[in-house]
């Protein structure tokens, strides 16, 4: 397996149906495995996870991203990941996938707190350390994975039938890849499946 860098061309297919509505399906989209076994992940490096989160309109420009911080954030995407799993495959989602998404969801910081400005007086804040900027991504991601997985759209979220391919999707009718390319591979495969399986006489 190779991890692609930035500069390499992106080959990644477009956002699946449903990331443009729920970030927390583009999260867990960001990497993505191709043909071959190449995956691409968008999330490798504090730079790329900073251009995500920008992207997504979750952390304005220069946020400022460690490797720590970048680091939540992929822990987060596998969270969400092992709960859509869960809800896809129809079993219990594990305890440590729900306390993940939960202690984002309580940390999420909600006060504008009061400053004192010398000559203007008093004014409320949003605090903006880069700690707060990820906690407020992170719990934005999870109450997003929370809507999802309770709300009217949680029957329609599946994962991409075109192996090697993980990424999820909200179906629409029968349609189950992510993209115009694992439909085609998917049926190119079983097309060569046709071929050559043994016909009975
Ligand atoms: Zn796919």
């Amino acid at each position: 397996m190779r991890f692609m860098t930035e500069t390499d061309d992106d080959p990644a297919p477009p956002p699946a149906t449903g990331e443009q509505q729920y970030p927390s399906i583009a999260l867990v989209n960001s990497a993505v495995t191709l043909p071959g076994g190449h995956v691409v992940d968008r999330l490798g490096t504090p730079a790329s996870a900073e251009q995500w989160l920008l992207e997504h309109e979750l952390a304005p420009a220069d946020a400022g991203l460690r490797e720590m911080c970048t680091a939540q954030v992929r822990s987060m995407r596998e969270q969400i990941r092992t709960l859509f799993a869960a809800r896809v495959a129809e079993l219990p989602a594990p305890a440590s996938a729900l306390t993940a998404v939960n202690d984002a969801l309580t940390r999420l910081p909600t006060a504008r707190l009061l400053r004192w400005d010398d000559g203007n007086g008093p004014y409320r804040a949003a605090p903006h350390p880069t700690t707060e900027i990820v906690d407020h991504a992170l719990a934005t991601l999870a109450a997003d994975a929370a809507d999802l997985l309770t709300g009217p759209d949680a029957v329609r979220l599946t994962a991409c039938g075109s192996t090697p391919c993980t990424r999820y999707l909200l179906r629409h009718g029968r349609r189950h890849w992510c993209s115009t390319r694992c439909g085609d591979r998917a049926r190119a495969a079983r097309a060569y499946a046709r071929r050559t399986r043994p016909q009975p006489d």
